[in-house]
C-alpha cells in the first residue's frame, strides 16, 4: 500500500516512522516532510494547503491511504475534498474540523451534548464583549475564535488587561481574522493534561497518556511554545481516571458526532483540566498533538497502518489497539531565541554517534547546498527513547543531547519531572 503523509514536523516524521515498520506499507510519500522522513519515504515539495495539488499528487501517484498531520489543511476541508474523489483518508472533514478552526463552534458543541466545560459566552464585537466581561469574575479567558497558532488564548488578571485584549483581537485586527469574534471563559484551575483518541466516528480508542511542557524553561517558566518535550505515561495523571474519561467527555462526545452527523474519521485531541478528579474540557484539536505522538507512537504495539486504514474505512472496531508496557521520554532540541526569533542554518553534527537505540525525529531541519544538516526551525529534533523507567528514559535522551550539536542548541533539563 502507498501511504502519503502530508505536513513536515517532527509529528509527521514519528507517524511516517511507525507507519515504515507496517508490513502492509510499500511507499511513504510526504508533501512536503523533512529530511527526516526523506531517509525512510519520498519527500515531495508542495504546500499542505494546496489542496488540489495534494489531490493531483494522490490521483498520479496511486495513493492508497493520506494521512493529514496539521489542522489548517483539515480546517480547509483537505480530507472532503480526497474523499470526495474516492480516496482514503486519516484525517477528519472540515465540519468536524471546525471543532478545532472554531472555539465558538466548539464550546456551542460541548453546551449541546453535555460535555463539562468552563463557562462562556461568545461575543462579536467590542461593544458586546465589554458588556459581557461583567458577568465573569476575575481571571477571565479570552480566546480568538479562530486558529491562531497557540496566540490566540489570553488569560487576563484584570479589567484592563481584559479590554486591552479585546481591543487588540477585535478592534485592532491582531490575529487577521481569527479574532473578530471571541469567547471569554471562565478561568477554571486544576491539573492540565490532554487525552488523544483514535475515532472513526463509531468507536473511540483513546491513546495512552503523555505529558507535554509547554514552557521554555525549566520549572515551567517562560512563554509558551509547541511543546519542549513529552514523557509517556503521564507520571501525573491520578489513578482511575480512564473509566471518568469514558464516562464524562468519550461517551457524549461520540453521542454529540452521530447527533450533529460528523463524519469524524482521524484523532481527536482532548485538551482537559482536571480539578478533584473532574475532567472539563478546554479545547478540541483534531489532529494528533507535537511532540505528543512522538512519545505515544513509539508505545503502539499494534499495527499503525492497520489502525489509520481501519479509521479510515469505519472498521476501528475490529482492530485491537495494544500498547507497550514501557517508558518513552521525548526531549526537544531549540534553536536559541525560540519561541521568539532565531538564526538557521547552523550545521548539526553528531547524529551518527548515537547509540542504536536512540531515536531522533526531525522537526525543524534541512539540507544545505554542501548537503549538510542544518538548522531550519525553531524546534529543530526531538531526540526520544524507551526504556523501562522514567530515570532510564531521561538519561537516555539527555545522554544522547549532549552528543548531537549545533550552535544555539537549547533544551529543558526537566522532562518528566516538572
Ligand atoms: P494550543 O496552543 O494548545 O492549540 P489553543 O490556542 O487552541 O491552544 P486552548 O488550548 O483553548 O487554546 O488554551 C491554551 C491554554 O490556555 C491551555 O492549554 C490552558 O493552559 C489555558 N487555558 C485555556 N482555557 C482556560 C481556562 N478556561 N481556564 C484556565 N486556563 C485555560
Amino acid at each position: 500500500m502507498k501511504v502519503l503523509v502530508i505536513g513536515s514536523g517532527g509529528r509527521e516524521h514519528a507517524i511516517a516512522y511507525a507507519l515504515s515498520k507496517s508490513p502492509r506499507v510499500s511507499e511513504i510519500h510526504a508533501i512536503p516532510g523533512n529530511p527526516g522522513i526523506a531517509k525512510i519515504g519520498t519527500c515531495h515539495s508542495g504546500s499542505v494547503e494546496d489542496l488540489d495539488g495534494i489531490l493531483k499528487f494522490v490521483e498520479d501517484y496511486g495513493i492508497d491511504l493520506t494521512v493529514i498531520g496539521p489542522e489548517v489543511p483539515l480546517c480547509m476541508g483537505l480530507a472532503d475534498l480526497l474523499e470526495s474523489h474516492g480516496h482514503k483518508v486519516f484525517g477528519p472533514t472540515k465540519q468536524a474540523a471546525t471543532l478545532e478552526g472554531s472555539k465558538a463552534f466548539s464550546k456551542d458543541f460541548m453546551k449541546r451534548h453535555h460535555i463539562p466545560t468552563a463557562a462562556y459566552q461568545e461575543v462579536n464585537s467590542y461593544q458586546e464583549a465589554i458588556q459581557a466581561l461583567n458577568q465573569f469574575d476575575y481571571p477571565v479567558v479570552v480566546k480568538a475564535d479562530g486558529l491562531a497558532a497557540g496566540k490566540g488564548v489570553i488569560i487576563c488578571e484584570d479589567e484592563a488587561t481584559a479590554k486591552q485584549a479585546l481591543k487588540e483581537m477585535m478592534v485592532d485586527g491582531a490575529l487577521d481574522g481569527a479574532g473578530s469574534k471571541v469567547v471569554l471563559e471562565e478561568f477554571l484551575t486544576g491539573f492540565e493534561c490532554s487525552l488523544l483518541c483514535f475515532t472513526d466516528g463509531e468507536t473511540i480508542v483513546p491513546m495512552v497518556s503523555a505529558k507535554d511542557h509547554k514552557q521554555i524553561y525549566d520549572g515551567n517558566k517562560g512563554p509558551n511554545t509547541g511543546g519542549m518535550g513529552t514523557v509517556s505515561p503521564n507520571p501525573f495523571l491520578p489513578e482511575g481516571m480512564d473509566e471518568v474519561f469514558q464516562k464524562d467527555i468519550l461517551e457524549p462526545f461520540m453521542a454529540g458526532l452521530k447527533a450533529d452527523h460528523m463524519d469524524y474519521r482521524g484523532v481527536v485531541f482532548i485538551g482537559l483540566m482536571i480539578e478533584n478528579k473532574q475532567p472539563k474540557v478546554l479545547e478540541f484539536n483534531v489532529r494528533f498533538g507535537d511532540p505528543e505522538t512522538q512519545s505515544i507512537l513509539l508505545r503502539l504495539d499494534t499495527d499503525l497502518f492497520d489502525i489509520m486504514y481501519a479509521v479510515s474505512t469505519k472498521t476501528l472496531k475490529d482492530v485491537k489497539v495494544k500498547w507497550k508496557d514501557e517508558q518513552v521520554a521525548c526531549l526537544v532540541l531549540a534553536s536559541a531565541g525560540y519561541p521568539g526569533s532565531y538564526e538557521k542554518g547552523k550545521v548539526i553534527t553528531g547524529l551518527d554517534q548515537l547509540d542504536d537505540d536512540m531515536i531522533v525525529f526531525h522537526a525543524g531541519t534541512a539540507v544545505n547546498d554542501k548537503g549538510e544538516l542544518v538548522t531550519n526551525g525553531g524546534r529543530v529534533l526531538n531526540i526520544c527513547a524507551l526504556g523501562q523507567t522514567l530515570e532510564e528514559t531521561r538519561q537516555k535522551v539527555y545522554q544522547a543531547a549532549t552528543i548531537i550539536d549545533f550552535d544555539g542548541k537549547y533544551y529543558r533539563k526537566d522532562i518528566g519531572l516538572n
